[in-house]
């Protein structure tokens, strides 16, 4: 299971950058991270669980054809619940894998620097991208050893 944003890993969230939407009215993406998140899907076959703030713009079935628009063969199985009381994506996260315990093998692919603060069992799944740069080879080959060797990650 792959925790994906977008701002900040599928695209830059450079301030000063004008952000380009495609025909469908959402961000276009980078396509060095567009490269990057097809690599680490197919070499892990992981689904993708969307935290971004965008969620709740639309459907799953609509988020998976945005993604297919972006030349992504992926699937997006599930978002994280609608944040109806402004929590940080920290929080977010830790509500939803303590409502999913079966999920045991997983990453977390974001810019949200909230995210330093979770316990470190699950710090340790956290790969933190740059928000100016977004998603790069060096944080997919950090994912790619999270998602394969578990029980290594930390040492
Ligand atoms: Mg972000």
């Amino acid at each position: 299971m792959i925790f994906l944003d977008i701002d900040g890993v599928m695209l830059s969230a450079a301030g000063w950058k004008p952000v380009e939407n495609l025909e469908d009215g959402f961000s276009a993406f980078s396509k060095k991270a567009v490269d990057c998140l097809q690599h680490l899907v197919n070499e892990t076959n992981a689904s993708i669980v969307l935290t971004t703030s965008h969620k709740s713009t639309y459907p799953l079935n609509q988020w998976n054809h945005i993604f297919e628009t972006r030349n992504l063969n992926v699937t997006i199985c599930d978002k994280l619940d609608d944040n109806l009381i402004s929590l940080n994506r920290k929080d977010e996260i830790l509500n939803y894998l303590n409502a999913h315990p079966e999920i045991e093998n997983y990453v977390i692919i974001d810019d949200d620097k909230s995210l330093n603060d979770l316990p470190q069992s699950v710090k340790e799944k956290l790969v933190l991208t740059s928000s100016l740069i977004g998603l790069t080879q060096e944080n997919i080959e950090r994912a790619i050893e999270i998602l394969t060797h578990p029980t290594l990650v930390g040492i």
